[in-house]
């Protein structure tokens, strides 16, 4: 037989009603995490730009995460390359494919400073990448959101998960004192 003590400690107070259930916290802990993370990638991809900006390309960076690690990193070279398809995205795909020691990228997730054009989101469904995870917006030749949505087309059989948005502010001022100073 329970204790009349026992029955109190068990009985629910009112205001406990409408909180989150133990699972759903768990949930929601893990949501932060992920945000956190997406956060710290994307710092990298940030260095990444530094590295364009340094050697006077667009600076736009990039790094493909897979299984906690980071397996390729890019940041724009069109004009050291002499090569037009140089873009970040493309470079840390390139170097993620001969890491994993495939083309197919599906366990990886992709960490970019810019929304990617329209040529880096189609390599994004040749590659499968799982997720995509940007900074600012690019309203010129955003791919994704902005002047196309491309990762949305119906007709395509591969499904990209999509966050932008992360750390944008310090992405879109890589960017502005790159053209600020060509001026
Ligand atoms: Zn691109």
């Amino acid at each position: 037989m329970l204790s009349r003590k026992t029955v109190a400690r068990q009985r629910r107070p009112k205001d406990l009603a409408s909180k989150p259930a133990p699972d759903e916290l768990r949930i929601n802990d893990l949501r932060m995490d992920e945000l956190r993370l997406d956060e710290l990638w994307m710092d990298e991809a940030l260095r990444c730009a530094q590295r364009a900006l340094e050697l006077g390309e667009v600076p736009v960076g990039a790094v493909v995460v897979c299984a906690g690690r980071i397996v390729g990193r890019g940041w724009n070279c069109n004009i050291a390359a002499s090569d037009p398809t140089a873009h970040a995205e493309i470079v840390a795909l390139r170097e993620a494919g001969v890491t994993v020691g495939n083309h197919r990228l599906g366990d990886c997730e992709l960490f970019v400073t810019i929304e990617p054009c329209v040529m880096c989101a189609g390599a994004l469904v040749h590659a499968r990448i799982r997720r995509l995870v940007y900074g600012a917006d690019d309203p010129k030749a955003g791919a994704v959101a902005s002047l196309m949505q491309v990762l949305k087309h119906p007709h395509l059989n591969h499904r990209v998960e999509v966050r932008g948005g992360v750390l944008a502010g310090r992405s879109a001022e890589v960017l502005q004192e790159f053209f600020r100073n060509r001026r």
